[in-house]
């Protein structure tokens, strides 16, 4: 998977990549949905009120970790940015449930 070309070199030394203070600070990344299209997904650590999953249909309860899903590009019709964003189980978007 390549990395965004914005990232600035890091420095020899510096003991690793911020994958984990990335995931942990919540700062949104690409990833492939369930349909083949590119999101943006955030990680956060727990929900603060409840949504509804996706991928599964259940209820997220506030403090359960979650992902918050939008896509990068959207059709014409279909709402994009904070409109379109949609908050998966962590475990729902890592196996890929296809929204229905
Ligand atoms: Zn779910």
């Amino acid at each position: 998977m390549p990395r965004s070309r914005g990232s600035r070199k890091r420095p020899w030394g510096d003991p690793h990549p911020r994958l984990e203070e990335a995931r942990l600070h919540g700062i949104p990344r690409s990833e492939t949905g369930p349909d083949g299209t590119s999101f943006h997904v955030q990680h956060l650590h727990a929900a603060t009120k409840q949504y509804l999953c996706p991928g599964c249909l259940h209820a997220v309860e506030v403090g359960m970790s979650q992902v918050v899903v939008w896509p990068e590009e959207s059709a014409f019709g279909v709402p994009s940015g904070p409109d379109a964003r949609r908050h998966w189980h962590t475990s729902c978007w890592n196996r890929r449930l296809r929204p229905s």
